[in-house]
């Protein structure tokens, strides 16, 4: 992958020695010299990963990773600080200015490109969720989601899977301080667990008997139900390899034993956060993806999404020999109700009338707002007569009921139904053009009545009660 990585540090051989050695493992790299242009180098060139020098002159590296993670443009590019101070205070200070890791100097090569692959990762997946997200803010149809620097809940639930009594104890015992761990000693318990538990953040001891944590961990990765949950790994000091290729299968993040109180819980927090983001962020593509499909008015299907899936389910019909029926509603006068009534009723009455047609349709069924006042109904496995029996059900169900309207009175309304089968050889918009006719003609001969297409008729095993043809067909 050809990501971009700016490199900031005072030091020019500390830039040229990192540059160098990322640049071998071809990734594309900016350098700044002190916090002021890296700033801007961010917000000019959008780096995929940003690594930060602590000790600068002017600014330091804790306040441009604070100003990077409050602006929300740029907030999602994951900050790797690099310091010559090993102390965890420091640590803790650089990961509540909102740093996803740290590196002591001199830079370990495996650590680094372990860590640099691994948020790189992370934030492909983040730029296709928000890439996502601004179309459908483009289009209008969901409000973003906020921020990773908005405030956190306490109480989030973690499962903490260690099977070591004293540190599980003591582990657990930071851990409840601000959230709800539940502790798991036995691994396969803990997968178990995991599938079902709805948890926020897995935390996963590298020291595990009997059981191999690195197994634990790929397994939560692969499967559906915990892909998306966020895993820190506890690892003992000095173990790199193990902490590498618990990065390589997609561990979010680790502490180094002995653990630091403040850190834990300092990356408890960013994973916290991130999780939270995205969760957003993906309930935000999914109800877009539902928008794109429905009509905000009444719920049901759009005409887009109708005709796509018609031509889906004829294609099915004609090759499975079945039978597929369409109904095309439309009301009647329905200008004279808006006009006596006012918009809003006239709202309503659509709401009711997109209500009725849900309660009088099979589950196979699919009812679409066609238009304005217009409503079409696609019938699977349905031939002619039923599909005109069913027509005549809603026609009664909107006739002989009066819609309540919110102001206190009802409204009387009727409408008209055309139907139509569906042909070898047709497209939808054949099928749906001679449902149409139909309509036309129920319009023409009076209103609220049912009217079958003529020409489907024709080649129709069996005999075709006339009646079917017309209104007031007796209910099957
Ligand atoms: P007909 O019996 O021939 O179908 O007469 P009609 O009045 O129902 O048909 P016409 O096509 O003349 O009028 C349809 C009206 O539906 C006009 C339009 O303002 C109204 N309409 C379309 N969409 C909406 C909507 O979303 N809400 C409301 N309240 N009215 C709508
Ligand atoms: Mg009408
Ligand atoms: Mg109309």
């Amino acid at each position: 992958m050809t990501a971009r990585i700016l490199v900031v540090d005072d030091i020019l051989p500390n830039v040229k020695l990192l540059e160098a050695k990322l640049s071998n493992e071809y990734f594309d790299v900016i350098t700044a010299h002190d916090g002021y242009q890296a700033l801007e180098l961010i917000h000019r060139d959008m780096p995929d990963l940003v690594l930060l020098d602590v000790m600068m002159p002017g600014i330091d590296g804790f306040e441009v990773c604070r100003q990077i993670k409050a602006d929300a443009t740029v907030a999602h590019i994951p900050v790797i600080m690099v310091t010559a101070l090993g102390d965890v205070a420091d640590r803790v200070q650089g990961l509540e200015a909102g740093a996803d890791d740290f590196l002591t100097k001199p830079v370990d090569d495996m650590a680094l490109f372990a860590r640099v692959r691994s948020l790189l990762r992370l934030k492909i997946m983040m730029d296709e969720l928000r890439l996502r997200e601004r179309t459908s803010n483009t289009l209008g149809v969901i409000e973003p989601a906020r921020t990773l620097a908005e405030p956190l809940q306490d109480g989030a639930r973690i499962l903490l899977v260690e099977d070591l009594d004293y540190d599980a104890e003591r582990i657990g015992g930071i851990l409840s301080q601000r959230h709800a761990p539940v502790i798991e000693r036995d691994a396969q318990v803990a997968l178990g667990l995991a599938r079902n538990g709805d948890f926020d953040l897995v935390v996963i001891s590298l020291g595990l008997q009997g059981f191999d944590p690195l197994r634990l961990c790929s397994q939560l990765r692969t499967e559906m139900e915990t892909r998306q949950v966020p895993i820190l790994i506890l690892v003992d000091d000095g173990d790199r390899r193990r902490l590498a290729k618990g990065l390589d299968l997609g561990v979010n993040d680790y502490v180094m034993r002995p653990i630091d109180a403040n850190e834990l819980l300092a990356r408890t927090r960013t994973q916290l956060r991130r999780k939270r983001y995205q969760d957003r962020l993906r309930d935000n593509y999914h109800r877009s993806m539902t928008l794109a499909v429905t009509d905000s008015l009444t719920g049901l299907y759009n005409r887009h999404y109708m005709t796509s899936h018609l031509e889906t389910l004829m294609g099915r019909a004609h090759h499975d020999g079945r039978a597929l029926t369409l109904l095309m509603m439309d009301i009647d006068f329905f200008k004279s109700i808006n006009d006596t009534q006012g918009h809003a009723a006239g709202d309503e009455v659509l709401r009711e009338i997109a209500a009725r047609l849900n309660r009088n349709v099979r589950g196979i069924d699919l009812a679409a707002r066609f238009g304005g006042e217009e409503f079409v109904v696609i019938l699977p496995e349905m031939d002619l007569p039923h599909a005109a029996a069913i027509a005549e059900r809603l026609r009664r169900h909107v006739a002989e009921q009066p819609f309540p309207l919110s102001a206190g009175a009802s409204v009387e309304v009727t409408c008209s139904i055309g139907v139509a089968q569906s042909r070898l050889g047709d497209d939808p918009v054949d099928l749906i053009r001679r449902a149409d006719e139909a309509l036309y003609r129920a319009k023409g001969e009076g209103r609220n009545r049912v009217v079958v297409q003529p020409s489907d008729l024709i080649g129709l095993s069996g005999s075709v009660p006339a009646e079917t043809v017309e209104t007031k067909l007796p209910i099957a």
